[in-house]
């Protein structure tokens, strides 16, 4: 909807609750249960309502915060497998096949796999 207000202007999280609620109304509206868990009368709709879920999550991640740790000053690096690790402070750097993570510092390993899973840190949990 176009709107001269651009104080009114849809945030990141807004359209990911937007895409949702069309997943919820299609879901309702074509959805049914078995066994608990919902259904639909074909792979199509299936699929269209399984996008819908996908595209808000990843909408969700990439208005996660900006991720922020104090970039690492020590030059006390070793590559390791699939990061490079400071052994001073410990902080992870993730190599490039990181997906949502990739090249980005953290301070744990840990974080860096909750991060690759969730597009967010731990400590940003709503
Ligand atoms: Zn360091």
């Amino acid at each position: 909807m176009a709107t001269e207000n651009k104080q009114s202007l849809a945030t990141a999280l807004d359209v990911a609750a937007f895409i949702e609620r069309k997943a919820d109304d299609f879901a309702d509206r074509f959805g049914f249960g078995v066994g608990g868990s919902l259904t639909f009368d074909n792979q199509e709709k299936l699929d269209y309502y399984t996008g819908l879920g996908e595209l808000a999550e990843e909408i969700r991640a990439l208005a996660a915060p900006v991720h922020e740790v104090a970039p690492c000053k020590h030059y006390n690096s070793m590559p390791r497998y699939d990061h490079t690790e400071c052994l001073d402070c410990g902080s992870v750097l993730a190599d490039s096949d990181w997906g949502i993570a990739s090249n980005k510092r953290f301070k744990s390993l840990e974080e860096a796999r909750f991060y690759q899973k969730h597009g967010r840190l731990p400590e940003a949990q709503p």
